[in-house]
């Protein structure tokens, strides 16, 4: 059937029908009905005029060449659908031109009547069948109508020929019917493949474009990174006021963009199925932790509770993709934080199922914000919606972070579900299964916070699911705990207590409370000698920082910024009750930032990086680091500079002319080879797309620090991998 097509396309379609794939198959099916008209003439004219019916063979030629007529004229026709019925017609008049001289209601021409409905319907569609078999139905009734009423039809067959003639008109039909049913199959078979390159073709459009988008969104953040990294810079040197105050909008505005083109870099990685999830052992709840602390001070200027209820079961250490987790949580916490005028969100981390082989842990958001309609539900998972038109104005956003956030859950093994109702409040969950690395990894924090099993604790704090979740994180340890909702019901508490013998050893407190604060209940209990207990404070994120002689002076053994996670609080218990302390309460230990000028020691760093923006930025914020900066326009001169003098790491970009970042780490690790040594390389790039990291690490970096560059990142970043190093 394909050749014969192809021939007919070939040589008898006008060239002007074949433009349109559509138009060029309807006018191939027309001409095969006209050819088969054709091929009749040799078969038939001669077995009637065999059989004894020369108006029979002279019929059957008229219609043959009405048929070739129109195969000939059918560029001409006015249209395909005229030229269908036109044939329709011709082979309509044969039959009944036949069956008027053979033998009315008995001639086997009448058999093929049932052809012409089928020729109408392929060529002209559903309307013109059924007329046609209307048509040829009635034709059939009035041929009977003729026999019944005995008026004479001509029988130019002789009845001896009349059973012969039958039979191969029945032969002709069944072998046309299989015909059919053939072209039927094989055009259903053409449709299907046509369907097919058609879904290829926009397929790998829609890739093309998605690939374009990241290529672009990666080009804007380059040059973005550099423009908060300068700000960043100058913010940190010394400003009038209205400087700062413009400064700071430059660089939140600049920080709400770079999110952006972040997500439309991920959504458009997504569409071109360039994003994978890069699974690796991490510790899943110091990252949860990261997320949470990240978001504490957006919870807080709104006045939000921003708490975290952690199963202290969930294993420490998972194998997961842990930048993705972290992204889905800030983005479900950050949404809920947004949608929340008052009130508070509370994210609950639960372990569903815990084997050696895997766990499968629950994540949910939960918040008492505006809630979502029921019937938009469904909607917000999709690009661009948002519940309600209003909320762009309001809150801003694109609409695209849930629509990311579901598709990186699903990659995981999970589906965000949500339940929510207007006005009450909103609940995002998903379960995920997390590979478990082996069993020398990190005890749970339930293990190792054993030795606090037995203290008792009182917990103050006016809000209720904060007091909640705290007290309920030390009872999974065996805390004995107490809840006070305001500091005089908690100095009430403690005495009572202490009239019973049974003292508390720890009383965790907010600090910001109703009439009386977290720092009077501490001085309160300081002051009286009866009460022998350590105080813990939880202040808010945004409180102003105060030196440690404060915290002593108020009789604070420790201190704790909110939202407080389940580890800092067990590992600050720890350290009062377990671990033998001196005598005089101390302040919670501060966590200095590594890359000081002291801990640099003047070590030489090789910058790679061939946009002089770029080299500034990074250049200035290792200087003031502490590290001699050596700088190199390319991959050519990395390498000229590293023969030439050592270095302790050199800072690679993999994007740049001459020699990239990839061939040049290459040429290195070769020499390095031959003459022994290693210096660390880390991969300094924007670089997002697929495969990008592990073709860093097969080039032999020995890391990757994902721009944008932030002071305090990068120093941190250079400072772990020199002292990994040095360990070594
Ligand atoms: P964006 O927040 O940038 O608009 P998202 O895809 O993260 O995009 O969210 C889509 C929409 O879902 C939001 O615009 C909002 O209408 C709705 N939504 C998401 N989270 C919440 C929530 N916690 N409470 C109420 N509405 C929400």
């Amino acid at each position: 059937m394909q050749p014969l097509r192809a021939w007919i396309l070939r040589w008898l379609v006008p060239r002007e029908l074949q433009a349109d794939p559509a138009t060029a198959r309807q006018a191939v099916r027309t001409i095969v009905f006209a050819l088969a008209m054709l091929l009749w003439w040799p078969i038939f004219t001669p077995v009637y005029i065999w059989l004894g019916s020369a108006r029979a063979g002279a019929i059957i030629t008229l219609g043959a060449l009405s048929a070739l007529a129109v195969i000939v004229c059918l560029g001409r026709i006015r249209s395909l659908v005229v030229a269908g019925n036109l044939t329709a017609a011709i082979v309509y008049l044969v039959l009944v031109g036949l069956a008027s001289v053979a033998g009315g209601i008995e001639a086997a021409a009448l058999w093929w009547l049932c052809a012409v409905p089928i020729i109408g319907l392929v060529l002209c569609g559903t309307r013109s069948g059924l007329s046609w078999a209307i048509v040829s139905a009635l034709t059939i009734l009035a041929f009977y109508t003729l026999h019944v009423l005995h008026v004479a039809v001509p029988h130019d067959i002789p009845a001896d020929n009349v059973v012969l003639l039958d039979s191969l008109s029945m032969c002709g039909v069944v072998f046309c019917a299989f015909l059919l049913t053939l072209a039927f199959r094989q055009g259903e078979e053409a449709a299907r493949q046509e369907l097919e390159r058609a879904r290829d073709a926009s397929e790998q459009a829609n890739r093309a474009k998605s690939l374009l988008l990241a290529n672009m969104s990666h080009e804007i953040r380059t040059p973005m990174n550099t423009v908060i990294g300068m700000t960043d810079l100058v913010l940190s040197t010394e400003l009038s006021r209205d400087q700062r105050e413009y400064l700071n909008i430059v660089q939140q505005s600049g920080e709400s963009l770079l999110v952006l083109i972040d997500d439309i870099l991920d959504f458009s990685l997504l569409e071109a199925r360039r994003l994978t999830l890069y699974p690796q052992p991490f510790d899943m709840t110091s990252s949860i932790c990261h997320a949470l602390k990240a978001l504490g001070a957006r919870a807080q200027k709104q006045g939000l509770e921003l708490v975290c209820r952690c199963d202290l079961a969930v294993p420490r250490v998972v194998i997961g993709d842990q930048g993705r987790l972290r992204q889905v949580l800030v983005n479900l916490i950050g949404n809920a934080i947004k949608f929340t005028p008052h009130g508070h969100v509370v994210l609950e981390v639960r372990c569903v199922e815990c084997k050696p082989s895997g766990a499968r842990v629950s994540f949910s958001v939960a918040d008492t914000g505006i809630g979502i309609p029921p019937e938009k539900q469904e909607a917000i998972f999709r690009v661009f919606e948002q519940a309600e038109m209003s909320t762009k104005r309001r809150y801003g956003g694109a609409g695209l972070g849930l629509a990311i956030s579901q598709e990186l859950v699903q990659m995981m093994g999970g589906r965000i579900e949500v339940v929510s109702e207007v006005g009450r409040g909103s609940r995002f969950s998903f379960t995920v299964p997390l590979g478990i690395p082996g069993p020398d990894a990190e005890p749970p924090l339930v293990v190792r916070a054993r030795p606090l099993a037995g203290h008792r604790a009182l917990v103050v704090d006016d809000s209720a699911v904060s007091r909640d979740a705290l007290a309920d994180t030390l009872e999974q340890v065996g805390m004995v705990v107490a809840r006070a909702p305001h500091g005089t019901r908690a100095l009430e508490l403690l005495h009572e207590a202490q009239a019973a013998a049974e003292l508390f050893d720890v009383v965790i407190t907010d600090a910001h409370m109703p009439m009386m604060d977290g720092f009077l209940l501490a001085r309160r209990v300081r002051d009286d000698p009866r009460l022998p207990c350590r105080v813990i404070v939880m202040r808010a994120a945004g409180d102003v920082p105060r030196d440690e002689k404060y915290w002593e002076q108020a009789g604070v053994a420790a201190h704790l910024i909110k939202p407080v996670t389940p580890p800092e609080l067990l590992d600050v218990l720890l350290n009062l009750l377990v671990v033998p302390t001196e005598s005089t309460p101390r302040a919670a230990p501060q966590v200095r930032a590594p890359g000081h000028a002291e801990a640099a020691g003047g070590r030489r760093i090789l910058l790679v990086d061939d946009s002089l923006m770029n080299q500034k930025l990074a250049a200035t914020i290792l200087g003031n680091g502490g590290y001699d900066v050596v700088i190199a326009n390319d991959g050519r001169e990395a390498v000229a500079a590293w023969q030439r003098q050592p270095v302790d790491l050199i800072l690679m970009d993999i994007q740049m002319p001459e020699m990239d970042g990839f061939e040049a780490t290459r040429l290195i690790r070769e020499q390095e080879r031959a003459a022994g040594g290693h210096v660390p390389i880390v991969a300094l790039t924007a670089h997002a797309l697929k495969g990008d990291r592990d073709q860093c690490l097969q080039a032999g970096m020995d890391g990757y620090i994902a721009k944008p560059l932030r002071a305090r990142e990068l120093l941190e970043a250079v400072a772990s991998t020199l002292g990994a190093d040095h360990h070594d």
